[in-house]
């Protein structure tokens, strides 16, 4: 416990204006038991509300005279205590992304309201089953009709869940405690921690390592031993043993006592993935998702910190669960994007671990298949130590890729969304009964409308985003609601193929039925994925050979391993390039790559194959070819002169309002701000006002501003200039936020 007479308090209100510390004293009776973190209840505002707030600092300098100083009214019982660590690290949350201290301190707390500690209740029968029977007879005859469905579970079951007697038989509590006295029934409590996945199985060890697997092991491992700390990146291909590699690297960290953090993104966070972490580490490891409740996700920050388990495995939250004795961070598929929080703070996660790992004295080690362009301008760059593993472990060599020309193929008369060749090597397959797997690209579709003959894309002349076809021959913007005619004609070249992109999953699942009358379909995508668990069933199911065709967006291309595939096909690899995004050409290359290494897992050899509508861009041509790093040259000098991240920095402040003048009005004056800071000193440039690209969500305007700069330092002094004066400002329903290196266009 901190020393101190006074408190500096958070107060749990989400507004800019109480978002500082207050001063309390701490009451005789509370000196000594505070502690930095705590939840505690103090008076706020002209009324002395009680209301929560978080101790950040506890300091023996008064900032007031003793009289003017509030009292702390008490601890708030049962909450987790938030360490020291957590709300420093809250304390950077906010200063480097912008956010307001208690939205920090919320994201690093293990939960937002605490829980009772769940007690698992058995009830469990005294008597004989035939003393059971004579009881429940009597219990008839006498009406006594609640007594009577427990006595007569009972005389089946010698133990019942206390829930369901209360829940499902309907029995009240009362009259359990009177056969409790009567001596029926015994209740038996036990206090558990509710470990949300069960898994029966053997424990398995590890395997021998390769020559290269073992190389980054004992490398990684003898810096620790020397107190070395670093960041490491893995590249290396899918299959090519990185999983193996963070277990064995846990595996070191808990041979020394340390605990360690494995994240996931959570769509990879599938049984078969979660199971080879049970068979390693038994019961010490846990997992975390978003599927739990917040009272289990209490459970797994208890168990941490009371040292019952060593590791974590879960999506980017997992970065906060409070281990003692952290030893290793690892963040598997590092390049995916859900490690970026979508609200506020906007951190990223790998920012994060590594603030995080220095802070613990831990070391940090990223893996991916295609790293960030991040990720590897900081290998390149001396930051990262890299690792490359370069061949499969189990022996499929990487399938060939071919690219398809969609243009020819109209040329020359096949208007089907299957080329030629797909048809071709479909047919083989399906006699052959080997499985195959076709990605619709799905990214920035909605029906949108190009030209077959040029690949020229109707947009919308407001919004920078394709218009989508919509009935009777009419385009919509879907965010700015801009209505116009499909001209009969391509602007651009004049071809009379100007058609709507009619191939959703569904559309692709007829026509192949149509085609292939006799064969099997499982179809993945956002409508066939609603449940919590149908995205593991449809895998499983085709993993188990239950269709010959899996058809599906994005989603499909992570997770499971199917040996029996061994043909992929890209239906239209172009239509993520159609984000006017920066990071368009980053992202098509990673779902090519990741596409492309679907097939030929197993013992039989595969084969991708590719349809685009721009077989020329350098994103295509570089998958295809699996070449991450020229592609990786091409994208980094696109980056550079375009100042782009990671190249330079950029900080895009996004204002939205209700009323689209004020909104205007209020966007400009933070341009002005931006601008007025942004002059002198060192190099930022500060782009906008503009309407952001999805200009109105939920009738809500929306206003960006980008700022970009090589200093990081230069941008969060933007940042804190727009937040002191726009706390001056009369802000009713505007809102000003940030966001640091964004990952989507605004
Ligand atoms: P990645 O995470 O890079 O996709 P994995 O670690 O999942 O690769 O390994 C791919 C496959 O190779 C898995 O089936 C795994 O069991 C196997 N494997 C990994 N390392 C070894 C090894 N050292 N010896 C034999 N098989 C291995
Ligand atoms: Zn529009
Ligand atoms: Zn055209």
């Amino acid at each position: 416990m901190t020393k101190g007479r006074y408190a500096n308090i958070i107060v749990d209100i989400s507004h800019e204006k109480v978002d500082k510390p207050f001063q309390y004293k701490i009451p005789e009776k509370l000196q000594g038991k505070l502690a930095e973190g705590m939840c505690v209840q103090i008076p706020f505002g002209m009324g002395n509300r009680l209301r929560k707030g978080y101790v950040v600092e506890i300091t023996d300098q008064a900032q007031f005279p003793d009289e003017k100083q509030k009292l702390i009214a008490g601890i708030v019982n049962d909450s987790m205590q938030v360490e020291a660590d957590l709300v420093r690290l809250a304390a950077w949350m906010k200063q480097t992304y912008g956010s307001t201290m208690i939205a920090a301190l919320k994201t690093v707390l293990p939960v937002k309201q605490t829980i009772k500690h769940k007690e698992k209740r058995t009830i469990l029968r005294r008597l004989t089953e035939e003393e059971t029977r004579s009881l429940l007879g009597e219990c008839i005859r006498k009406h006594q009709t609640a007594k009577a469905r427990v006595l007569e579970e009972l005389c089946r079951e010698g133990a019942l869940p206390y829930e369901l007697v209360t829940g499902k038989l309907n029995v009240s509590p009362a009259t359990l405690k009177s056969l409790q006295e009567q001596g029926v029934i015994a209740v038996e409590r036990e206090n558990y921690y509710r470990n949300p996945v069960k898994v029966d199985t053997n424990r398995e060890s590890g395997k021998t390592l390769s020559p290269e697997q073992a190389k980054i092991c004992s490398e990684v491992l003898a810096d620790f031993d020397q107190q070395d700390r670093k960041t490491y990146l893995i590249h290396g291909i899918t299959g090519s043993g990185k999983t193996e590699v963070y277990l064995a690297l846990i595996e070191g960290m808990i041979q020394r006592g340390k605990q360690c953090i494995m994240l996931i993104p959570e769509i990879a966070l599938t049984y078969q993935t979660l199971l080879r972490f049970y068979k390693r580490f038994g019961d010490r490891v846990s997992v975390m998702n978003s599927t739990l409740s917040a009272g289990e996700k209490y459970d797994q920050c208890e168990r941490a910190k009371k040292g019952e388990i060593d590791v974590i495995i879960g999506p980017r939250s997992a970065l906060f669960v409070p281990f003692p004795n952290l030893g290793m961070i690892v963040i598997d598929e590092e390049h995916e994007p859900s490690y970026k929080s979508e609200t506020m703070p906007r951190y990223h996660a790998r920012e994060t671990a590594a603030y995080l790992a220095a802070q613990k004295h831990a070391s940090l080690v990223l893996g991916s298949a295609t790293p960030s362009l991040e990720a590897y301008y900081r290998a390149k760059e001396g930051r990262y130590e890299l690792f490359t593993l370069d061949r499969r472990l189990t022996g499929g060599a990487l399938a060939p890729v071919s690219v398809i020309d969609l243009r020819k193929e109209l040329r020359s008369g096949n208007r089907s969304i299957f080329s030629r060749k797909l048809q071709e090597l479909m047919e083989d397959r399906i006699r052959k009964k080997e499985q195959i797997m076709l990605f619709l690209n799905r990214r920035g579709y909605a029906g949108f409308v190009s030209c077959r003959s040029c690949g020229f894309v109707m947009k919308c002349p407001h919004c920078d985003v394709s218009l989508s076809q919509h009935m009777g021959g009419i385009m919509v913007c879907h965010y700015c609601g801009y209505e116009t005619v499909q001209p009969k004609k391509c602007p651009s070249c004049a071809s009379p193929y100007i058609l709507g992109f009619k191939a959703g999953t569904q559309q692709i699942e007829q026509q192949l039925l149509k085609q292939f009358p006799d064969i099997r379909v499982l179809r993945m995508d956002a409508d066939t994925t609603r449940t919590k668990d149908s995205y593991e069933k449809i895998l499983t199911a085709f993993a188990q050979k239950e269709a010959d065709v899996l058809v599906g967006t994005q989603m499909i291309v992570k997770g499971h391993d199917f040996p029996n595939v061994t043909l992929v096909g890209v239906l239209a690899a172009d239509l993520s390039l159609n984000d006017s995004d920066y990071r368009a050409g980053e992202r098509t290359f990673q779902l090519l790559t990741q596409a492309a290494g679907r097939a030929g897992r197993g013992a039989k050899p595969g084969e991708a194959l590719i349809q685009t509508y721009r077989p020329e861009h350098y994103s295509i041509i570089r998958a295809a070819a699996q070449d991450y790093e020229a592609f990786y040259e091409e994208e980094i000098l696109y980056r550079e002169l375009g100042a782009y991240p990671p190249a330079a920095h950029m900080l895009a402040v996004l204002i939205t309002a209700p009323d689209e003048e004020r909104g205007g009005d209020l966007a400009g004056r933070v341009a002005a701000i931006a601008r007025a800071e942004a002059e002198g000193g060192m190099e930022a440039r500060v782009i906008g006002p503009a309407k952001a690209s999805i200009g109105k969500i939920n009738d809500i305007h929306r206003f960006v501003i980008y700022c970009k700069s090589s200093d990081y330092g230069r941008l969060t002094a933007i940042k804190d200039k727009i937040e002191q004066e726009g706390a001056l400002m009369d802000l009713k329903d505007e809102n000003i936020q940030f966001d640091f290196d964004p990952i989507d266009r605004y």
